[in-house]
């Protein structure tokens, strides 16, 4: 163990009495493995007297991370993040495969924009897989379809305008009739701009109190129910139409996805760690959980009032899109995870130099850097009750892994813990906190309202495809 090296070939590795959590078998328990030369050579379940003392509040392995939805902002934005900084800082957050999106710039929209992303994940050097998605318009732009068959073809795991919704319903039409064949979803982020046009964080009483322009609730719900009705039109044309929408924030929008997965619609849809757990009285200043947000009745709190302003109103770092929402719409995202409506949760790592971010609230640029943070932010639900660790687990592996199918590769997420293949896997202490800092995280962009907090949940180790892509230095 002592000479591995980050890049290198995980060449010895026994991991006794841990927490295993395997949801390609469906299981979870106290056990111990064996990697030797790369390869998972043992697994081994605990039973009785060996399992005893063994549970899921100490060291925890999970098979590798896969995360649909990240921000590496190579070409273009080299100062936020690049392919190498981007693939470390996934590494350090479990994850062994991520998938990017297209607003780089120049877009991802044709396969030379691919290959040259692919050649830099290449030269990083780190094991963690690169995954990509295309864009669904030319230059993102909204006018004409991109050139998606070769796309495809070049291997763009999903289709995406993200930043933006796919700008009119022919265009989202005409794609998801295109990709039917490939059957490759397009990943829609669902916003209808004539309601958002100038908004600058959730409507509702702290925008209100704080003089910031309303992001309203209808906003997302109107764009969910606009791509729902073309994928049921598309339908009869294109049976392998798949619809995914991304980073979903609000109880009706969810909703309408639970009851079009009811209905047999082919959608599925993920949300990320910050609207499960952030809520936007953090614009105002506070920093408490959402799920301590709010009241007996299920009505979010009224922060002023219970003294728990701890930071800064107007934090930057606060601003994303969708905005942090209310305490209950958080507590909807998760009660969508819980039941399956959503299928995966993104971290929609989106890494900003701190020169975007020295702005007045609304001017500053969207995005919070997330993935260093995404499963210590889960393990915080999981250590309050909320949320059960193997749906934690799932929804970073095996969920997103069926949202891409045979796109996803066959790495942890969608393997699990096998034996005799190459070993992909997380080693996480649920018993170590550690403390979000600008030179904890590995990632070019230190754009996160969790900055000086202490999260549960240290990653000591993170394999990627046999070979050592993250290594806690105090692991031993
Ligand atoms: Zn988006």
């Amino acid at each position: 163990m002592a000479e591995l090296r980050t890049g290198g070939v995980a060449e010895l590795l026994e991991i006794s009495r841990a927490w295993l959590v395997d949801p390609v078998a469906g299981r979870e328990g106290p056990g111990e493995l064996i990697v030797r030369d790369g390869i998972l050579q043992a697994v081994t379940w605990l039973e009785g007297a060996e399992a005893e003392g063994i549970g899921p509040d100490g060291v925890i392995v999970a098979p590798g991370l896969l995360d649909l939805h990240v921000h590496l902002r190579e070409p273009g934005n080299e100062d936020a993040e690049t392919i190498a900084t981007g693939l470390a800082a996934a590494a350090h957050g479990g994850f062994t495969t991520v998938a990017a999106m297209p607003n780089t710039t120049p877009a991802a929209d044709e396969p030379s924009v691919l290959a040259r992303v692919a050649a830099a994940a290449a030269a990083s050097g780190l094991p963690v897989e690169l995954l990509l998605h295309g864009a669904v318009t030319v230059g993102r732009a909204g006018e004409r379809l991109a050139a998606l068959g070769e796309l495809a073809d070049a291997g763009a795991v999903g289709f995406s305008d993200d930043g933006a919704p796919v700008k009119t319903p022919v265009l989202l039409r005409n794609a998801l009739l295109y990709l039917g064949p490939f059957g490759t979803p397009i990943f829609e982020h669902a916003e209808d701009p004539g309601l958002t046009a100038g908004a600058e964080a959730h409507e509702g009483v702290v925008s209100a109190i704080l003089g910031l322009k309303g992001w309203p609730v209808a906003g997302e719900e109107a764009a969910v129910a606009r791509d729902l009705a073309i994928l049921a039109a598309v339908l009869p044309d294109a049976r392998g139409a798949r619809l995914h929408l991304t980073h979903l924030s609000t109880a009706p929008a969810l909703d309408l996805v639970r009851r079009a997965k009811a209905a047999g619609l082919p959608v599925t849809c993920d949300v990320t760690p910050h609207h499960l757990a952030f809520t936007d009285e953090w614009v105002a200043g506070a920093r408490r959980w959402a799920w301590e947000a709010l009241d007996a009745a299920g009505a979010p709190r009224d922060p002023w009032a219970d003294g728990a302003l701890v930071a800064r109103p107007y934090s930057t770092a606060c601003r994303v899109n969708p905005p942090l929402r209310s305490a209950d719409h958080a507590a909807a995202v998760l009660a969508a995870l819980l039941d399956g409506t959503a299928d995966a949760v993104v971290t929609d790592h989106a890494p900003h130099a701190q020169v975007d971010k020295e702005a007045e609230f609304g001017l500053a640029a969207n995005g919070i850097s997330g993935v260093e943070t995404a499963l210590s932010v889960l393990l915080a639900a999981v250590v309050a009750g909320k949320l059960p660790l193997r749906r934690a687990i799932e929804a970073l592996t095996t969920g997103p892994a069926a949202v891409l199918g045979a796109r996803a590769g066959r790495r942890g997420a969608a393997r699990g813990l096998v034996e005799g293949a190459p070993a992909d896997l997380v080693v996480v202490d649920a018993a170590d906190r550690w403390t979000v800092t600008a030179e904890a995280l590995a990632s070019k962009g230190k754009n996160t309202p969790l900055l000086g907090r202490e999260l549960p949940g240290r990653v000591l180790l993170t394999v990627a495809n046999g070979r050592l892509a993250y290594r806690d230095a105090e692991a031993r």
